[in-house]
């Protein structure tokens, strides 16, 4: 079976990394970037035990890798600016194991390394056509301009991200919907006098500062602040005094760490990347099961949790178990689709304490009792240990 994969980000990597050297496959990614580029958008990252679960039992390589190239993450906390705590949350009370806080550098350098021989780099998606067997033919854009075809796939694997050229070519553009949160993040290179390690997050009002500490020094600092759904950031939110007005507290003084984020990041207001919060609706196949989309192809989801990237881990993994013990599009769909709509209804519930007018200290206490603790076991735990397809292995592709 040829297979083609768009895109060699976390979701796409995992599954050609996964798959290669099993002779009923034949593999090729296709990426835009240049080999060896480090992007720096996004800056950094927490991904969440499940993750680490899902290599843990079906790639102790990646898991390992992944645990060297990054800092352990066992707790949340959650507070107001002035210092008062809210939530204390050991990580290790509902998960099998710590999470890991990285730069994206190093994450995608850990992916992409692995698959670089099975990749051709500098090749942009750019339109799709079909041969005389009805397989598709993806047509790239290449890096000197020139469009280049690989011939017929009988199966493309989208795993080109939130805003993905082939779920865009198969079944039109993803209508995305927004929640009203404005979304800023900023990688500080000097940690010097930072006064946190671990995830942190700081409420004043419903505005958000988070913030961890990232191997090789470093500080990731995230803002939330309300932005009308259908508005998009204005010059004025985008300087150091609006900074200011969103996280310092008017009637108390800030604790040390909000005062030293806050500073830093009007030291850095140019460098701040700007996002939206939203969500695009699930899909996971599309051409009759000729096209399966994995990670943010199929599921991009608000960031709150930290669950995009983990849930790409988890794509990328089990969606290759599945083709490995003999399943394919249907059973991939079958096994994940249930697991990431839990997963994305619970980030969009743990958003609430965000959203504009809400009780921040009542929603945020409520995160530590049973409820909210249970779903995050699941969310945290339930990995499976096996993939069992009752399907033959000779037919790997389905309709549908
Ligand atoms: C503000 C914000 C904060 C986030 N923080 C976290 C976090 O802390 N933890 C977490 O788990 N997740 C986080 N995420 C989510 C995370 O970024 C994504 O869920 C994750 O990167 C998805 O992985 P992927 O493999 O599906 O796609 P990507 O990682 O986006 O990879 C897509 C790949 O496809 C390539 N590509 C794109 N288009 C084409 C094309 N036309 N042709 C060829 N190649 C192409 C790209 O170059 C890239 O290599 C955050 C997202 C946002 C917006």
């Amino acid at each position: 079976m040829r297979i083609g994969i768009i895109g060699t980000g976390v979701a796409g990597s995992l599954f050609l990394e996964r798959l290669r050297g099993d002779r009923r496959f034949s593999l090729q990614g296709f990426e835009r970037v240049a080999e060896g580029a480090r992007e720096q958008a996004g800056t950094g990252l927490n991904i969440c035990p499940n993750a680490l679960k899902a290599l843990r039992l079906h790639h102790p390589a990646g898991h390992a890798a992944l645990r060297a190239a990054s800092l352990p993450w066992r707790r949340w906390w959650a507070g107001l600016a002035d210092g008062t705590t809210l939530l204390d949350l050991d990580l290790l009370d509902v998960a099998e194991e710590e999470g890991v806080r990285l730069r994206w550098s190093d994450l995608y350098g850990l992916m992409r390394a692995p698959v670089a021989d099975q990749t051709r780099y500098g090749r942009t998606l750019e339109a799709l056509e079909e041969d005389a067997q009805g397989r598709l033919v993806p047509v790239f854009r290449c890096d000197d301009g020139t469009l280049a075809r690989e011939g017929g796939f009988d199966l493309l694997v989208a795993g080109d991200g939130r805003y993905s050229k082939l779920r865009e070519l198969t079944e039109g553009t993803p209508e995305p919907a927004f929640f009203g949160i404005g979304m800023t993040r900023l990688l500080v290179a000097d940690e010097a006098g930072c006064p946190f390690d671990e995830y942190g997050q700081w409420f004043n009002g419903n505005n958000r500062l988070l913030a961890y500490r990232l191997p090789r020094g470093g500080v990731y600092i995230a803002g939330a602040f309300p932005l009308a759904a259908g508005m998009d950031f204005t010059p004025q939110m985008r300087t150091a005094e609006h900074a200011r007005a969103m996280y310092l507290p008017k009637d108390a003084a800030p604790c040390p760490a909000v005062a030293w984020m806050v500073d830093k990041t009007c030291a850095h207001i140019a460098d701040v990347h700007w996002a939206r919060l939203q969500i695009t609706p699930l899909s996971r196949s599309a051409a009759d099961g000729r096209v399966l989309f994995l990670g943010d192809s199929a599921h991009a989801m608000v960031p709150t949790l930290g669950q995009g990237a983990t849930q790409a881990i988890e794509d990328g993994v089990l969606a290759a178990a599945v083709f490995l013990a003999g399943g394919g599009v249907a059973e991939v769909a079958a096994l994940r689709d249930p697991r990431v709509t839990f997963i994305r209804e619970f980030s969009v519930e743990a958003t609430d304490s965000m959203l504009p007018g809400a009780d921040v200290a009542a929603l945020t206490r409520a995160k530590g009792d049973a409820p909210f603790l249970e779903k995050l076991r699941r969310a945290y735990t339930d990995v499976p240990e096996a993939v069992v397809t009752s399907r033959p292995s000779e037919r790997i592709a389905s309709p549908g």
